[in-house]
């Protein structure tokens, strides 16, 4: 191995480095949240009316009574102390997809001097961080900072652990002192409930009466890459914006498909045991684990759990994967591109909504035809994806989510939804007016005796399509894998909440008419598949003719980048439908757009920085010293009789020059700042600046393949994806 002496120092460390130390797992057990107040920890610690309210309010959803706050959290405060805590903190989950938190001790100096630990109800309740560091969208001035978090009981709270000590979280939600949502949380929480209220109307009309709280449900499926730490740290662009802005491609990429599903690498198994371990004693279901189709890159995916839990869990799960890849000479990459010419990364959100009494209200059963409740909440996914895709788009866009959507390796840009061949059948009779039966499955006999043989899938898959049907639940597959899921669940949730209004407003208003129950069933179905069939779609959402079909013949919106995507929420049938559930109020979606728009231009800015950073100062010098080098070589061979002809030199100088001419360009263009509109600015970042970080990139890695290994300053692509 050549390179400068900085990589082949890290291959050296690479090699040269210790194994981690193989621990025998504990047992599943013991494990299994460990580090959570559960409701059976409550129940050994709390008196039985205590326990009995809790849970109440944990789940039905009843009002929390504050009065038994005390007592909660001295049974709280024990708990942790035994667990070694001396601290707690208030988790909560501000605008940037992170999560915050704020540390206060249990420690009480008493007028003796001597000191108790002590942590009350108020305290468990309620906190009050300096809010004014955190994005507010304009709805706060910092002279008005406050902020206040409040104790969302119907999330467990945990005990965090790092090797400097351990500390009580309690997940809350976060607020301005005006009572507007500053986090994610909180409209999570508020569409969930908007949808439970919507379903129980539709429910109640099919002639229910006992109907237990709907709830939404969420498995995140969480893709990733792990780059030795020996790399990243002479990354700059790695280390600063998660993704690398120059690199050319290894000689092999992903084009074997050797990879995806293969044998874990030693190294990684044990990390992914370490992580593994963690979440299950943070109470977190981790299920699945895999190699992912591009070198290094790998995915986790926990079992589903209730929307507002499961979002907790995936924000802690992220910070696992990354505290963890540290402890194990890693570095774990949640960024949506970390690397050109190879996939990147998704997190599919596979969601559904049920409850106690009627079940999963999105599973068909085997004959999807005789299942009307069924067939009406996925209409009413249908009529939501269809009048609201846009702003699905616009919850899942960012910078970083841009350079995956709609590159052949992510669903593209235009929200359709897939529902498989059965229930496309289906769909198909009730728009034609009379529901006959529905295909049958069959049986799919792989012709092996010694496998079973599989009742074969109502639908196939299809890895194309953005909003896929999988069978008893739809997967949002266009969510990016460093964000939070809690924007796309609450855009899930609200859209169905607004359909399943519909739904119950036209039954109604149908049965009033004097229709029968099944009539007014149908009717209101045809209703959905010939206003909104237009976004059933069930081909190759990667095709040219999809892209051209999906615009001009079906209407739907290709909203190409964040730019184009973000002001789809000043839209004034967005602001109504948010406001009319009491989601969000005008002032708390406006200030959602005002953040979200700024940390794209952020984002953008500090990427184009990177790029002017590492050409000048890392890409032009080596490319120079290699030039002199060859030119002298050249010279003092010619004064020995040798010719060797200069192309070389040429092309290398043709290309430095291009590169830092564009360079140039791209420094002038990052300090205009005179936009008088957000907007504007957004297009700007995705029009200009983008296209001429692009044009840099062209050039670097061009010389890449030109310049002597061994002057290189930054670790290739190669030892990225293939060292560990
Ligand atoms: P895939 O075949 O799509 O890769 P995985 O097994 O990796 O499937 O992940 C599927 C995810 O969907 C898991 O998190 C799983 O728990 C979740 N899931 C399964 N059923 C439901 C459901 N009814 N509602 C929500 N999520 C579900
Ligand atoms: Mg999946």
């Amino acid at each position: 191995m050549t390179g400068n002496t900085a990589r082949v120092q890290a291959v050296q460390n690479i090699t040269n480095r210790q194994p981690m130390p193989v621990k025998t797992p504990e047992s599943l057990t013991s494990l299994w949240a460990s580090d959570v107040f559960t409701l059976s920890k409550m129940k050994e610690s709390l008196p039985k009316e205590v326990f009995k309210s809790v849970k109440k309010t944990i789940e039905a959803g009843e009002e929390l009574d504050v009065s038994i706050a005390d007592v909660v959290a001295l049974a709280m405060k024990d708990w942790a102390l035994s667990k070694g805590a001396l601290y707690y903190a208030h988790v909560f989950y501000p605008l940037t997809n992170a999560t915050a938190e704020k540390h206060d001790g249990f420690i009480s100096v008493q007028s003796d001097g001597s000191v108790i630990s002590e942590f009350s109800g108020k305290v468990l309740v309620q906190g009050e961080p300096d809010g004014s560091s955190f994005p507010n969208g304009g709805i706060r001035s910092t002279f008005e900072a406050r902020g206040y978090t409040a104790w969302d009981v119907t999330s467990p709270a945990f005990i965090m652990t790092t090797d400097n000590g351990a500390t009580l979280c309690i997940p809350t939600v976060f607020v301005s002192w005006t009572g507007e949502a500053l986090d994610k949380k909180t409209p999570l929480l508020r569409a969930n409930a908007a949808m439970n209220k919507a379903a129980g109307r539709v429910l109640s009309l099919l002639g229910h009466t006992d109907i237990a709280p709907v709830n939404s449900s969420c498995g995140a499926e969480q893709e990733y890459f792990l780059v030795d730490a020996n790399f990243v740290n002479h990354r700059p662009d790695l280390l600063l914006a998660g993704r690398t802005l120059f690199g050319a491609s290894a000689a092999k990429g992903q084009q074997f498909d050797d990879h995806y599903f293969g044998a874990i690498p030693e190294r990684i198994q044990v990390y992914m045991q370490d992580v593994e371990e963690q979440l299950y004693r943070l109470g977190i279901p981790a299920k699945t684990r895999h190699n992912e189709v591009a070198p290094g890159q790998f995915e986790i995916a926990p079992f589903f759990e209730s929307a507002n839990v499961a979002t907790d869990h995936q924000q802690l799960l992220m910070t696992v994967l990354k505290n963890t890849a540290k402890k194990h000479g890693l570095v774990c990459l949640l960024h949506e591109k970390p690397f050109k010419g190879i996939n990147g990364s998704g997190k599919h959100v596979n969601w559904s909504v049920g409850n106690s009494t009627q079940g999963n209200l999105l599973d068909p059963g085997h004959t999807p035809h005789s299942n009307s409740q069924f067939l009406l909440f996925c209409g009413a996914v249908i009529r939501g994806v269809h009048l609201y895709g846009p702003l699905l788009r616009a919850a899942i866009a960012t910078a970083s989510n841009d350079h995956r959507l709609g590159a052949n390796e992510a669903p593209p840009a235009i929200m359709s939804v897939y529902l498989g061949s059965q229930l496309d059948n289906v769909f198909e009779q009730i728009s034609n007016g009379e529901i006959t039966g529905s295909l049958n499955a069959g049986v799919m006999n792989l012709g092996i005796n010694t496998l079973p043989i599989f009742s074969k899938d109502a639908g196939d898959r299809n890895r194309t399509s953005p909003f896929a049907f999988t069978g008893n639940r739809f997967e949002f597959r266009a969510v990016g894998s460093g964000q939070s899921v809690a924007g796309p669940l609450v855009t899930m949730n609200t859209m169905l909440a607004d359909s399943l209004n519909w739904v119950a407003d036209t039954l109604e208003s149908k049965l009033a008419e004097g229709a029968n129950l099944d009539a007014a069933i149908l009717k209101t179905l045809k209703e959905i598949t010939d206003k909104h069939g237009a976004v059933v779609f069930s081909g190759n959402g990667y095709s040219a003719k999809w892209h051209k079909m999906a615009v001009e013949e079906r209407g739907l919106a290709n909203l190409r980048t964040a730019a184009d995507a973000l002001p789809v929420l000043k839209e004034t049938h967005v602001e109504e439908l948010f406001d009319k559930l009491g989601v969000l109020s005008p002032v708390e979606l406006a200030s959602r757009f005002e953040i979200y728009a700024e940390q794209y231009i952020l984002a953008i800015e500090v990427e184009a920085k990177l790029v002017v950073g590492m050409a000048k100062t890392g890409i032009y010098p080596a490319a120079v010293k290699y030039l002199s080098d060859l030119s002298s070589t050249i010279n003092s061979l010619k004064s020995n009789g040798i010719e060797l002809d200069n192309e070389r030199l040429v092309k290398i100088a043709a290309l430095l020059t291009s590169m830092m001419e564009t360079a140039g360009k791209l420094d002038e263009a990052i300090r205009r700042h005179d936009f008088s509109t957000p907007e504007e600015h957004m297009q700007f970042c995705a029009k200009t600046i983008r296209p001429l970080m692009d044009e840099v990139r062209h050039y670097a890695d061009a010389l890449e393949g030109e310049v002597a290994d061994e002057l290189w300053p930054y670790p290739t692509y190669q030892e990225m994806l293939f060292i560990k």
